[in-house]
């Protein structure tokens, strides 16, 4: 006689609207199983009985197997006597109770939906709206939880006969597919002129014809709108360029295949994955010698963002037109990238010739995510879209919910609960009414998606930050104000689920220093719940404040000052020099990387002034020599009880004699880059010796730099250090706010 057994067994993680429930209903019925399976507000619960080893299979098939988009956090388990089910059921949705399901990311179109999209026979043949349960649009247009058609932008297309019998049917891939539709009940296609007025003909052939014939096409994808041009065309490429007031920043790139991809750029194994996952985040590749790319599309830099088409829409239009085109966000200069219909026809007026539009809405801006693949690791630049709101797991659970509120540039927030931080998409930088709204929207949609009430709100040391003007605005919860370089190391320690102590290295911009100076070269002692500032480097006054940021060669004069044997930057800025070096007597102090970099930037002739952040820095990583070995010798220097002081001056001063002694930029920035990684491996080395700490966390801005981030790493380890880096989240302020989030709920607990 065979033993019955029945268990309860109760799912969380991201479970609802991936094909959970069919899974679990197929292994049931393969393993003749009775019982029923239902989404609750915390997951998937199934009772299931029938032979014991049945069972016991199924238990193990369940983790083993389950589906690519799904991502398990918990399975609980709990035996029971059977209750005589018949046969197996799929129960109806439970929306009472708090929520705590989660949503998945938005996910490119999978290969079953490209084989019916290009199948002539096939009803979606050529729809551009085609999904099923393992693809689709997912959180950009979900309005609430649970994960319903109802609740989502879909909402008010009724599903035709067929669609519903596929969406009823377990056995079927659309299977409570919740955005499922096709050309008879789902959204339309439609291109738009200037006016809005509807154009006719085929959309996709005629936006075609337009891009080669050099105009600009605004097209609707799953986050926002973006602006096209045929990526060879450089007269419609600086067309696109001047009508956005985007001066040099490089734009991104979508080619229609991996072959497409690499005919432009080298795309190594890893590169080759990320650009095909489920995700598709712009990857940052080594453009490829005569690679038919206009040069306006990434002027000055090596690289080239690369993104595969991830809507149906783009496979069509990228197949169109035989060639790679330009995909840069729907906005201008640093407005937020527009997403909703009206909107995008006003503030793209006077951008785009037209408009490949449809009528399904967009709940929630997502910008394209970006990635720098690493030998042997990625360097996330960017996370949004295909990544958000997918919670990054936590070591330990937060005793009272979180809201973190960021800093202002690259912004984003975290909200925390339980054991899962959810780090909102990029948001953009805090610096306008747009971009505000965005962030205060965002943060109350999450609330609502993920039923988090914050008891406890983070925020950086800045008065002056509209996300700490906002953080104390929240009235009836307890604030904690979190310095800015330790937010980036407890970013990087939360990223790797460490607790630390670590000898944090926290190189970036700027960020407000708790002695009235500006930061942004620190070496600190560091765990989730405080710091102690142990080493930076040595200050230099800022000449003129904020403009020394948009004028690097400000930087140069500030750590040169007369000692210029006969360089041309300083014969560039004869006019001003000697008004800057006054200016410096009474500037702003600051210890900052990112101007160390600036000012090295400026004396190679690489920037003197820049029209994006960061830009002097990213140009001159692109000059330097890789092979480079030589490093500059940086003093270290301490002070009785004091910090450790890095003379960053000596490394400007010796880049300075090479030029003038006539070595090549190339080589001088190759010095340069392994100088700052001796430097920070010898300021480690010596923390080492106060501490005994033996682990380094690396962030900050400054570490985006693939060359100096490998230089570094390779260094400290060789120096026996165990290095953290980040993983999941930005180096730059973009991965501040689960920092923040980390050090609240650490301190709370304390
Ligand atoms: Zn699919
Ligand atoms: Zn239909």
């Amino acid at each position: 006689m065979t033993t019955l057994k029945r268990v309860d067994v109760h799912i969380e993680g991201i479970v609802q609207g991936v094909g959970f429930r069919p899974f679990v209903y197929s292994l049931a019925n393969r393993l003749g199983l009775a019982g029923r399976v239902h989404n609750d507000v915390n997951g998937v619960h199934i009772e299931v009985e029938g032979a014991h080893d049945g069972v016991e299979e199924f238990l193990t098939a369940l983790e083993r197997d389950a589906p690519a988009l799904s991502a398990i956090e918990r399975v609980t388990v709990v035996s029971g006597e059977p209750a005589g089910h018949s046969g197996f059921t799929i129960a109806t949705s439970d929306p009472a109770g708090p929520r705590r399901a989660l949503v998945s990311a938005d996910t490119a179109t999978c290969d079953d939906c490209l084989r019916e999209l290009a199948d002539p026979a096939d009803r979606r043949h050529r729809y551009p709206f085609i999904n099923c349960t393992n693809c689709g649009p997912r959180f950009t247009i979900v309005r609430g939880v649970p994960y319903d058609r109802l609740m989502t932008t879909m909402a008010g297309y009724g599903m035709c006969g067929d669609c519903a019998r596929e969406y009823h049917d377990p056995g079927d891939r659309r299977y409570h597919a919740q955005p499922t539709c096709c050309p008879a009940c789902g959204p339309r296609l439609l291109l738009r002129d200037q006016r809005g007025t509807e154009l006719c003909g085929d959309p996709v052939a005629c936006a075609a014809v337009l891009l080669r014939a050099g105009r600009v096409v605004a097209v609707k994808g799953l986050g926002g709108y973006h602006l096209a041009v045929t990526a060879s065309d450089e007269r419609a490429t600086a067309a696109l360029r001047g009508r956005k007031h985007r001066e040099e920043k490089p734009f991104a790139v979508m080619a229609a295949d991996l072959a497409q991809a690499r005919r432009i750029a080298h795309v190594d194994d890893t590169a080759a994955a990320l650009l095909a996952g489920r995700a598709r985040p712009i990857v940052l590749l080594p453009r490829r010698d005569g690679a038919p790319v206009a040069p306006s599309v990434a002027p000055g830099n090596r690289s080239l963002g690369i993104m595969l088409p991830y809507t149906a829409l783009h496979h069509l239009l990228l197949a169109e037109l035989a060639e790679p085109i330009v995909l840069t966000s729907g906005n201008v200069s640093d407005e937020p990238i527009a997403y909703e219909d009206d909107d995008a026809l006003t503030r793209l007026a006077g951008i785009a010739d037209a408009f490949l539009t449809h009528d399904r809405a967009i709940h929630l801006r997502a910008d394209d995510s970006v990635i720098r693949p690493l030998p042997g690791a990625i360097t996330v630049l960017r996370r949004a879209r295909g990544y958000a709101p997918e919670p990054l797991a936590l070591r330990r659970p937060v005793p009272r919910p979180v809201l973190a509120c960021g800093a202002e540039l690259k912004s984003t927030f975290c909200l925390a609960q339980g054991r899962r931080a959810f780090v909102s998409p990029h948001i953009g930088d805090l610096e306008n009414h747009e971009t505000l709204r965005s962030f205060i929207e965002g943060i109350d949609h999450y609330c609502g998606l993920f039923d988090i009430r914050p008891e406890i709100v983070a925020h950086d040391l800045h008065p002056g930050y509209l996300s700490t003007r906002h953080a104390l605005d929240i009235h009836g919860v307890d604030h904690v104000g979190v310095q800015h370089h330790h937010a980036h190391i407890a970013s990087c320690l939360a990223d790797n689920g460490d607790p630390g102590p670590v000898i944090g290295v926290a190189f970036d911009g700027l960020g407000h220093g708790t002695d009235g100076t500006l930061w942004g070269g620190e070496f600190l002692r560091a765990d989730l719940t405080g710091y102690e500032r142990l080493g930076h480097l040595a200050q230099v006054p800022m000449p003129g404040g904020a403009a020394a940021i948009r004028q690097p060669w400000r930087m140069t004069a500030a750590y040169l000052r007369d000692q210029h044997p006969g360089l041309a930057v300083t014969e560039r800025n004869a006019e001003h020099w000697a008004d800057v070096l006054r200016l410096a007597a009474d500037a702003p102090l600051t210890s900052s990387a990112g101007r160390l970099f600036d000012a090295v930037s400026a004396l190679l002739g690489v920037r003197d002034k820049i029209t994006y952040e960061g830009q002097a820095a990213i140009e001159l990583e692109q000059r330097a020599d890789p092979a480079e070995t030589g490093a500059y010798d940086a003093a270290i220097t301490t002070a009785p009880a004091g910090p450790l002081i890095v003379e960053g001056g000596d490394l400007v001063r010796a880049a300075a004699a090479d030029l003038a002694a006539g070595t090549g930029p190339g080589v001088i920035a190759g010095r340069f880059h392994n100088g700052v990684a001796a430097a920070i491996t010898r300021t480690c080395v010596a923390l080492r010796q106060s501490t005994g700490l033996t682990a380094v966390a690396l962030s900050g801005g400054v570490f985006q730099n693939a060359l100096l981030l490998d230089r570094t790493v390779q260094r400290l380890r060789a120096a026996g250090f165990r290095v953290l880096k980040h993983v999941r989240v930005p180096p730059n302020d973009g991965g501040l706010s689960l920092g923040q989030a980390a050090v609240a709920a650490a301190r709370d607990r304390r």
